[in-house]
């Protein structure tokens, strides 16, 4: 598999990532989140298992599940992670407890023997309570833009997190003073993963007649689950600006539920209710493998708008800007740090900004291409599996060997 990596990451990458692994071979390493499917962090375990067992690191992946009161504390702590006021009560948090020691119980895992955990988000994160004796290094991961948490609850979870070894955030802006080392890693896209692979043009152009979109007219697209904080509303906002400018225009909300996201149906009924049934306004809910549909619609648009009012990365800009779209971006979190402004899209703050930046590029075909050409490179020297898998072994190398002075690697 790795040869197929070195096709488009390079030889010299592939190469780095064998002699970063040889002494890690056999190691034992658990990921645990809190869903299979639906979101950034179900996407890139889904690619990033395999690929460690691949590499001969011993890996494993959990999922942590519960009740519906679980998952609205979880979502609130989302939420509150991400900069609003939730107040959570003794029954959310004592759920929210009582899940993780479940899982503690009935792990299969053996996590007291795994030589790494990487605990994802917080839905997860109190589990290091249930482990007093466990041998390896753990390591929080978080996903989410942290940049402004709401502190009552930051303070509550950070409670887990400091008992951590680790701990790990997307960009710097995110990461919190806490009583161990803190690093920075951002996520990547897998090339090789339907979503991202070529398409044949035929699978492209199918997409038109099954969602009922025409191939004549400009198409914008954003695919995001239907969350608040993706804005999908204020998409809705902007799109109608750009009519009234350039009236054959035409928007594809694409998105799906995940399981740990309760709050999801409602946000659709809001976006069903702006839309009010504007027939040039596509709300498409598919369904969770649906990657080569995400794929052919992303292929399919002239530019992807990732409208999102906080946003821990954003791996549909990611995936849009490798198929060479420009992408209108929320001046937030993780989109900052791949939408180069007037580079490889732009990025806005209102409804208002992004119908400008609309209509401009659908005015301006020449610059969709430069801009796109531009995204897809820089999406190939920065966000790659590759670079991500060399990150993660680096980190767990350096956990391991960290009172040593001296490291050899190869
Ligand atoms: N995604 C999907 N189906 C949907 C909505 C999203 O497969 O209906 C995928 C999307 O292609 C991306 C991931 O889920 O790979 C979302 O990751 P992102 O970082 O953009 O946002 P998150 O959902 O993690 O906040």
């Amino acid at each position: 598999m790795l040869e197929k990596y070195a096709e488009i990451a390079g030889n010299d990458v592939v190469e780095h990532l064998r002699q970063l692994i040889k002494p890690l071979k056999g190691l034992r390493l658990v990921h645990i989140n809190s869903t299979k499917s639906g979101g950034g962090v179900a996407e890139i375990l889904h690619k990033m298992v395999p690929l460690m067992q691949e590499l001969g690191i011993d890996t494993r992946w959990e999922v942590i599940t519960g009740e519906s009161l679980f998952y609205e504390c979880t979502k609130g702590f989302h939420n509150a992670m991400q900069g609003n006021q939730v107040n959570l009560d003794d029954r959310h948090l004592s759920t929210y407890e009582e899940t993780n020691r479940q899982l503690a119980a009935s792990d299969t895992a053996d996590l007291n023997e795994a030589d790494v955990v990487i605990v994802h988000d917080p839905q997860p994160a109190a589990l290091i309570h249930s482990f007093p004796e466990r041998k390896g290094k753990w390591v929080w991961r978080c996903h989410i833009d942290a940049s402004r948490p709401f502190r009552p609850v930051w303070r509550y979870l950070r409670d887990f997190v400091k008992g951590y070894d680790a701990s790990v955030f997307s960009i710097a802006p995110f990461s919190q003073q806490l009583p161990h080392p803190v690093y920075l890693i951002a996520p990547s896209i897998d090339p090789l993963h339907e979503k991202n692979i070529p398409l044949p043009a035929e699978e492209i152009e199918a997409v038109y007649s099954r969602f009922d979109i025409d191939p004549e007219r400009p198409m914008l697209l954003q695919v995001s689950r239907f969350d608040r904080f993706k804005d999908p509303v204020g998409v809705i906002r902007a799109f109608r600006i750009v009519r009234e400018f350039i009236p054959n225009v035409q928007l594809v909300l694409a998105g799906g539920g995940a399981s740990d996201d309760p709050e999801g149906e409602a946000v659709l009924n809001e976006v069903h209710a702006t839309a009010a049934n504007d027939p040039n306004i596509h709300v498409l809910l598919l369904p969770g493998d649906a990657h080569r549909t995400i794929n052919a619609l992303q292929r399919a648009a002239h530019i992807v708008i990732q409208k999102s009012l906080r946003e821990g990365f954003g791996l549909t800009v990611t995936e849009a800007m490798w198929k060479n779209k420009p992408v209108i971006g929320g001046d937030t979190g993780g989109i900052r740090l791949q939408v180069l402004n007037h580079k490889t899209g732009f990025l806005v703050n209102t409804p208002e900004g992004a119908a400008l930046r609309i209509r401009y590029l659908l005015n301006n075909p020449g610059i969709i291409q430069e801009m796109g050409d531009r995204a897809r490179q820089f999406i190939h020297e920065n966000f790659l599996i590759t670079r991500h898998l060399r990150e993660y072994l680096t980190l767990i190398f350096s956990l391991l060997n960290g009172k040593n002075d001296r490291i050899e690697v190869a």
